[in-house]
């Protein structure tokens, strides 16, 4: 350390999203100065519902950013299960979940994490890495300004890729074998400027039919988040036409019936809306050298673990950690996040097909069970039994991964 708290080691973070922001901010903490780098022009807001566990909310604690990042949940959430003539039976609530975990927006997270920057972190924009090549004692990384063209090669000790799951730091350093994954799902997501007719603010609802579904999400002060997650057999034909388009047909030929076609109208005229296919990243090792790969870029658990934002937080901060418990011994530092992080991302990453089937149930087979299980959880004394079960599931999401 030099007399201003400073390791005088300098890291690229690629990628302006919550693993990336938390890692900078960590980073900078324990004295590390991190250079970070976004492809697009500015900072992204909004984005869609997220619910953080407490793995998300213990890390965000500690870096001291949980109360920018808030909270809004709402009180009394109810949710409705419901059919396409609008029949409503009781559904489960996710702030019955163990943990209570919070209802938040993306960009709530996000911005709450980039508030705690310092200033003197630098940030640039419309910045992209086009070579990575390393050495015993740095890394070398050419980095081009997509406005511009110029490239710059600059010396790194270290560089996180934290750029999300279709990672370019994955394939320039990790070469070319496909570490991703496809679920044969599609998701279209956004959030609404007003409550869904018919329903109070704190009320959502689930039409979960065989192979496709579709979840609003209440806020307590915010018109909720609209959620499609359906399953395809052919991704590319899917992105071949509008997304509205695909959507539609996923949930067609029958007819919508008004519920649904007027949130199929909603998706319709939303200004912004995430569009996208679901895929999970599977990899043998996140680090090689000096390059290290954070939240989807490394392990992307999939908007059905409900996990991706707290274990990107937690990666970040426990990165930091690892990094200043071992001081010059980066190879270490390294060796020791991955091998707290590794058996956590394994159990998520090893429950996302039930909760996929809970999310959107593949087939009558399974809609039938999802049903079964709702039912069970319902009834006096077995609902009590299978809030058990769940709760030691539950318990791995909200693990203090990252507690030093
Ligand atoms: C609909 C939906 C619901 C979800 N619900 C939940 C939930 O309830 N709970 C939860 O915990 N998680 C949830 N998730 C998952 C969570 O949102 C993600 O896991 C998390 O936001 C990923 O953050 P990240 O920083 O790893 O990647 P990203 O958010 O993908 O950020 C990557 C960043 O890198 C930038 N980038 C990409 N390529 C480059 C490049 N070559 N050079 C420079 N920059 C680049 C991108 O522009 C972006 O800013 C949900 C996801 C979806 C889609």
């Amino acid at each position: 350390m030099t007399h201003n708290g400073r390791t005088g080691r300098r890291a690229l973070v690629v990628g302006l999203g919550i693993a990336g922001i938390a890692t900078a901010l960590r980073l900078r903490q324990v004295g590390w100065e991190p250079v970070l780098v976004e492809r697009a022009a500015g900072r992204r807001s909004g984005g869609y519902f997220i619910m953080l566990f407490g793995t998300g909310v213990a890390s965000a604690r500690r870096l001291g950013v949980l109360d920018a990042i808030g909270d809004r949940s709402a009180a009394n959430l109810t949710m409705h299960e419901v059919d396409r003539a609008g029949r409503r039976r009781p559904g489960m609530s996710p702030a019955a979940l163990p943990g209570r975990p919070r209802q938040l927006l993306r960009g709530d997270i996000e911005q709450g994490l980039f508030a705690a920057l310092p200033d003197d972190v630098e940030i640039r924009y419309r910045t992209v890495p086009d070579a990575i090549v390393q050495d015993d004692a740095g890394v070398d990384v050419t980095l081009r300004d997509t406005a511009t063209g110029a490239a710059v090669t600059e010396r790194f000790d270290l560089v996180v890729g934290a750029d999300g799951m279709r990672s370019t730091v994955r394939a320039l350093a990790f070469g070319p074998q496909e570490y991703l994954h496809p679920l044969n799902y599609m998701i279209a997501a956004t959030v609404l400027d007003e409550p869904v007719e018919g329903f109070a603010r704190h009320e959502g609802l689930v039409l979960a039919e065989p192979g496709r579904s579709v979840w609003t999400f209440p806020f307590a002060d915010h018109a909720p988040g609209l959620l499609f997650s359906y399953r395809t057999a052919d991704i590319d034909a899917e992105f071949a036409r509008p997304p509205v388009a695909s959507v539609r047909a996923a949930f067609g030929p029958e007819p919508a019936g008004p519920l649904l076609e007027s949130l199929l109208r909603r998706f319709e005229q939303a200004p912004e809306f995430l569009f996208d296919s679901v895929h999970q990243v599977r990899m043998p090792r996140w680090h090689r050298g000096r390059v290290v790969l954070m939240g989807d870029a490394a392990w992307c658990l999939t908007l059905y673990s409900g996990m991706g934002a707290s274990s990107g937080i937690a990666g970040g901060e426990l990165l930091g950690t690892m990094l200043q418990r071992h001081g010059d011994d980066l190879p270490a530092a390294l060796d020791a996040w991955e091998a707290r992080m590794r058996p956590f991302i394994g159990h998520q990453q090893d429950t996302i097909l039930s909760m996929r089937r809970l999310f959107t149930p593949d087939d009558r087979r399974e809609q039938l069970l999802r049903t079964g299980m709702l039912r069970l959880m319902r009834a006096p004394g077995i609902g009590r039994a299978m809030s058990k079960i769940m709760a030691k599931d539950m318990q791995a999401k909200n693990l203090d991964v990252a507690a030093a």
